[in-house]
This record gives C-alpha cells, sequence and structure tokens, in this order.
C-alpha cells in the first residue's frame, strides 16, 4: 500500500477537535479539505472522546490515504474557573459578583478551583477571563471575593483566569498532565505539547515521561518561556507560538513582536513552528473571515511559519471546514507570490546555523534540483532531524520523503513542504523508484538523496539525479 501527500501547499494546517468537529465525518471532511494535523485539546472532553477521535482520524487517514498527525495539547498548569450551573453566566457592566471556592457553583457566583490564588488576591488586583476577553477588578477579599467586571460578556465553563502581575509558583506538569500524557502516548499520539512551559527543565520532565514515545511541542505562551526561548527552542522537537495565553500575559502590542521572534528563532534552529489561536476567530459565527484575519494568516506565512492552527473555528464553530477551506487557500495565494520565497529564506540566516551535514546537503540538493530544472527533491532518511534541516531550506521544489513506519509519517505531516510517502515493507531502491514513477509520473526529474540509515545521523549521503 502506498501513501502520498499532495496537497499542493507548503505550510501545514492544524485543527482543533473540539464538539463542532469530532464526529468520524466532519474528520474526515475536515482532512479533505485540507487539514495535515489534528490537535486534541485536553483541557476539554475526556479520555474516552479523545480516544473516539484519535481513532477517527486514524481511520479517516486510512479511508484518504493521506497521512494525518495527531497532537495531544496538555492542558498545563492554567488556572480556570470552574463550571457554571448552566454552564455560562453573561456578566454586565460594572456589574459584582462573588470568587467561590470550588470546581462548580450556582447562580451567578465565579467558581475557582484553586484555594490558594483566592488567598493571594488584595483589593485592586485585575483579572483577565477567557484569554483577557473579560477583565475583572478585585473590589473586596476573603473566602468569597468580590469582583467587579470592567467588560461585559459570557462567561463559560472552564474559561482561563490569569491574576496580572502576579507569579504563582506551579509545576510544569500538574498531576492531571500526567495521567493525560500516559493516556496519549499510549494511544500513539505523534506530538504531546506542552503548556505553560518556562524553561527547558520542564520540557526534560515531560521527555522523562514520554519515554521516547511522541515528539515534544513547546507552547510559548510565558515570559519566563521568552527569556529562556533559545534554550527551549534547542531542546523542543517543535514550537508553538501560543498567541491566545501569550497576549495574557503581555500587552497586545508586544504580541506580534514575540510571535516574530519566535518564529525567526525556531526556523533558525530547523524546529518547525506553528503559529496559532484567533487566527480566522470570526469564522466561529461568520462564513467569511475578515481582511485583518486574511493577512494574519498570510502574515504568519510570509513570517516563515511551518504550520497554522485554527482552534474555536474548528473545535466550536460553525463552519469548521470552511475555516478550513479559506486558510488553505490564504496560504496557497501566499505562496504564489516570489515576495515569500525571498522573505520565508531570509528568516533562516546561514550564519545563525549550527551546521551540520544535513544542512549542507540540503543546500546542496536545492543548488542541484535549481540548475537542472528539476521537479522534485526525494529524500531517503529515517532520521526526522536530518529531515528538518530539508525543511528548513525551504526548497521551491517539491520536498518528498517516505517511511515505513506509519508513527513517523506523522511527525512528518508538520513539517513545511514536507511529503510523505509511505510504503508498507522494505523496498529496495528500485521500488521505490518505481512508486516515486507512478505517484509523480514518468519523465519527472527528481534529486535523490539516499543516505544509508545505519542508525547514524550524519549516514553515508549518496546524491543521484534521476528522470523516472
Ligand atoms: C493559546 O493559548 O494560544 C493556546 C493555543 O492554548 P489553549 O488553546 O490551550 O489556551
Amino acid at each position: 500500500m502506498t501513501r502520498f501527500s499532495a496537497s499542493g501547499r507548503r505550510a501545514k494546517i492544524v485543527a482543533t477537535l473540539g464538539p463542532g468537529s469530532n464526529s468520524p465525518d466532519t474528520i474526515r471532511q475536515l482532512a479533505n479539505t485540507g487539514v495535515d494535523v489534528f490537535r486534541l485539546n485536553f483541557s476539554h472532553g475526556d479520555h474516552a472522546g479523545h480516544e473516539k477521535a484519535y481513532k477517527a482520524v486514524r481511520r479517516a487517514s486510512e479511508i484518504l490515504d493521506r497521512p494525518l498527525g495527531i497532537l495531544a495539547d496538555l492542558q498545563g498548569p492554567k488556572i480556570r474557573v470552574g463550571k457554571f450551573e448552566n454552564d455560562e453566566i453573561r456578566l454586565r457592566f460594572h456589574g459584582e459578583y462573588n470568587l467561590v471556592e470550588g470546581e462548580e457553583s450556582t447562580g451567578e457566583d465565579i467558581p475557582v478551583p484553586h484555594p490558594e490564588i483566592l488567598a493571594a488576591l488584595v483589593e485592586g488586583d485585575q483579572i483577565l477571563l477567557d484569554d483577557g476577553k473579560l477583565m475583572l477588578t478585585v473590589i473586596k477579599t476573603g473566602k468569597k471575593a468580590r469582583v467587579r467586571a470592567d467588560t461585559p460578556g459570557p462567561l463559560s465553563n472552564r474559561k482561563g483566569f490569569t491574576v496580572l502581575g502576579k507569579e504563582i509558583p506551579v509545576p510544569a506538569l500538574t498531576e492531571k498532565d500526567k495521567k493525560d500524557l500516559a493516556f496519549a502516548c499510549e494511544l500513539g499520539v505523534d506530538f504531546i505539547a506542552l503548556s505553560f512551559v518556562q524553561t527547558r527543565a520542564d520540557l526534560l520532565e515531560a521527555r522523562s515521561l514520554m519515554q521516547g514515545r511522541g515528539r515534544l511541542l513547546a507552547k510559548i505562551e510565558k515570559p519566563a518561556a521568552i527569556d529562556n526561548l533559545d534554550d527551549i527552542v534547542a531542546e523542543a522537537d517543535a514550537i508553538m507560538v501560543a498567541r491566545g495565553d501569550l497576549g495574557v500575559e503581555f500587552p497586545p502590542e508586544q504580541v506580534p513582536i514575540l510571535q516574530r521572534r519566535v518564529v525567526r528563532a525556531s526556523r533558525a534552529a530547523g524546529r518547525p513552528v506553528i503559529v496559532a489561536t484567533h487566527m480566522l476567530e470570526s469564522m466561529v459565527e461568520s462564513l467569511a473571515p475578515t481582511r485583518a484575519e486574511a493577512s494574519d494568516v498570510a502574515q504568519a506565512i510570509y513570517q516563515g511559519a511551518d504550520a497554522i492552527m485554527l482552534s474555536s473555528e474548528t473545535a466550536v464553530g460553525r463552519h469548521p471546514a470552511t475555516a478550513v477551506a479559506i486558510m488553505d487557500r490564504i496560504v496557497k495565494a501566499v505562496e504564489t507570490d516570489s515576495d515569500y520565497w525571498r522573505s520565508s529564506n531570509s528568516f533562516a540566516p546561514r550564519s545563525a546555523l549550527p551546521s551540520s551535514d544535513a544542512d549542507v546537503i540540503a543546500e546542496a540538493a536545492k543548488s542541484l534540483a535549481e540548475m537542472h530544472d528539476c521537479d522534485a527533491i526525494f529524500v531517503s532518511t529515517s532520521h526526522i532531524s536530518v529531515l528538518s534541516r530539508f525543511s528548513r531550506s525551504r526548497p521551491r521544489h517539491r520536498l518528498i520523503t517516505h517511511a515505513q513506519d506509519f508513527t513517523k509519517l506523522g511527525h512528518q505531516a508538520l513539517f513545511w513542504g514536507v511529503e510523505p510517502l509511505l510504503e508498507a515493507g522494505p523496498q529496495d531502491q528500485n521500488a521505490l523508484m518505481t512508486i516515486l514513477k507512478t505517484q509523480l509520473g514518468e519523465g519527472t526529474k527528481v534529486v535523490c538523496i539516499l543516505g544509508d540509515d545505519a542508525g547514524s545521523e550524519s549516514p553515508g549521503w549518496r546524491i543521484e539525479m534521476m528522470e523516472l
């Protein structure tokens, strides 16, 4: 059996699953429309629900003959409100409310399942809710703290709760995260995303629990993660610019600057980087994005992001497939702009690179493909770190790789430009070439990079030009 991914787009699309999208039919529709990686958000839902969604994604991949990645996003030590009696309350401008200790509340009380936070509040503290959409001011402290709503709007179950400027020491992985991580690794997800990473040590702790299962993605959303960015990027397998929480921890005008910085650092290090959150937010309700949203998606692509992510748009939105289709169109439009090919490359200056054999070979393959007017570069390696260098070099030509192991295909689904080809069972070179000929067409000119793959990351390279 041979599977081949060819969306005609280089940057990848990540879509979050939720009540609006986690049925098998919708998952298949989203994959068909262009999703490369599905995100299971462990801040919501239960294990049984995530397992169903996981199986539906793997099944969709089989049916569509297309590799799909699965990313399990751990909740992390994010402080959230509990559950409301009727799932939601509506805050009135300058209305007063009680913050009550516990997982659930009645009436208009706001439940906070963290006594240590209620104890740390002082009069005048400002609280941001729902990724900063709503703001409260503390007007009285105590077991039942009293707050005033500075912004009106709906507040539903489990929305984020941040006290501005207050450091609350929390471990990198909560007990819930550890259980979720073990469960997600057991399921066989391709990526584990760690939320609220602050230091490299946070990643090491998660890695030791993962025991080599899946790849580790660091979400950049805390001031400490920005301070330790280079160490975190070096340790992680992939990075996410988590703009929802980043925009709660930093003022909005800092978010675009930090996004550029994180994308640049990830690109230079050859780590795939996802730009996430609020990309097409108005499409939770509307059938079309705002011009500003279209521009935001395009800017992330111009900056050189490997992937862009949909959150509420697909998790709870009314038009999940339309949101994916629009994102797909915006990305493809940018990728036809010659300016893109100049700007995306400038984000990974060669001088900033720790040079490896793979970097040099990737550049050579690119030059050869241009010189000989080839259609594609084919890389045969079982090392994802080697593949990352080819993706990082942003070739204009199609970048095709293969894997005999289904799990590796899921990892590759996040890399810019990489089109994974799966063949079952070991193949010799002739068999591989026959598969390529079937997939790409007779007469296609390919630069083939053949590593010996004997377990080393510096394999004995062979470069061959082929006309299939
Ligand atoms: C974010 O904060 O941008 C993010 C992706 O994380 P979450 O959706 O878990 O808040």
